[in-house]
């Protein structure tokens, strides 16, 4: 349940009321919002009475339901909004990890040359062997600092652990959290209590209901700004690396009111594939596509085989602005 009450009643009351019926208690400008479980479904009157509005839910997908609100909230990534009516859809682009000066260097001249904003790399990796690269960790993060103050680019990086969290908080415009790290409460928590937006990527063994609830985490603790991403999901099938639920994209843009980026890259695992599917995610109507582009994908040290070229990216950016444009939307 979701209850309103106006920030005349107070903080100490609202805190009370809080405590007395086990709920969350966040606010805006002019509310306080207090949120229970969804077994909850009704007020004692003398908490109705002064409500201003209550809302009642099926399951723990609220603060991110439609039902609650209509419009898909707006998130911004440094000065650019994706979600409510700006019909945005983000072209986020960089190396699976950061890997050298002179590397991101050359993915961060791309980035401007082709008039995009914002450089994704990771600097701490989840890779499945501990034998396997595992990013260059702080020295990476201030490698995308200088790239942020050199280029005026956005920055996003992933967390993999709550021991680096804060780290990443101060170096990031947008702070990823991967598949494999999507339960981790220390990280949701830390995460909760920034205002930064939040990309989380669906782990690939989680239904829609899990994945929405991890959100909640994050908006239940105070930070409204989550964004959604889709990167396929583990099946029966080995040639792909993993299946983009694209039939999930759709269940999450008609119930939840939260920006929603696809990641074909990693779902596909092979950067053939990875312009066909770029092209039907946009044509979804979604807010922001995140490809893995790298100057020489052959010496990449991780995720090699997915990740386009220079030549390659920026053919497939061209062919992206009509299908965006045919379901109302605009690539930025
Ligand atoms: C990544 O974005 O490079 C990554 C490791 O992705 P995921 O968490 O989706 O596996
Ligand atoms: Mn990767």
């Amino acid at each position: 349940m979701i209850v309103h009450f106006a920030k005349e009643i107070g903080a100490e009351r609202a805190d009370s009321i809080a405590k007395d019926i086990n709920a969350f208690l966040i606010e805006n400008e002019t509310d306080y919002i207090l949120i229970s479980s969804s077994s909850v479904k009704a007020l004692s009157d003398e908490y109705s009475q002064l409500a201003k509005e209550v809302h009642v839910f099926d399951n723990d997908m609220q603060l991110s339901s439609r039902k609650y609100r209509k419009q898909t909230k707006e998130v911004k990534i440094g000065d650019v909004t994706i979600g409510g009516d700006t019909g945005n859809c983000i072209l986020i682009g960089g190396p699976c990890s950061v890997e050298s000066e002179d590397q991101i260097q050359e993915s961060s001249a791309l980035l401007k040359e082709m008039g995009l904003t914002t450089l994704r790399g990771g600097c701490y990796k989840p890779r499945t062997s501990p034998y396997s690269f595992q990013g260059l960790g702080l020295e990476g993060l201030k490698l995308l600092k200088k790239m942020k103050e050199q280029h005026g680019l956005n920055i996003i990086t992933e967390v993999r652990d709550a021991t680096h969290v804060a780290d990443v908080i101060e170096y990031s415009d947008v702070i990823q959290i991967g598949a494999k790290s999507m339960y981790d409460h220390g990280i949701l928590k830390a995460c909760a209590k920034t205002q930064k937006p939040v990309l989380i990527k669906r782990g690939f063994g989680t239904t829609l209901q899990e994945f929405v609830q991890c959100a909640e985490f994050i908006l239940s603790g105070g930070n409204p700004n989550v964004i959604l991403c889709e990167r396929g999901l583990r099946t029966f099938e080995t040639k792909t690396r993993f299946t983009l639920d694209l039939c999930g994209v759709s269940y999450l843009k008609e119930h939840t009111n939260l920006p929603i980026i696809l990641d074909p890259s990693h779902a596909m695992g092979h950067a053939y594939g990875v312009p066909d599917l770029s092209r039907a995610c946009v044509a979804m109507g979604i807010d922001g596509l995140l490809i893995e582009v790298h100057p020489d994908p052959s010496v990449a040290k991780s995720d090699a085989s997915q990740q386009l070229n220079h030549d390659q990216f920026k053919a497939l950016a061209k062919t992206l602005d009509p299908v965006a444009k045919a379901v109302g939307y605009q690539m930025v």
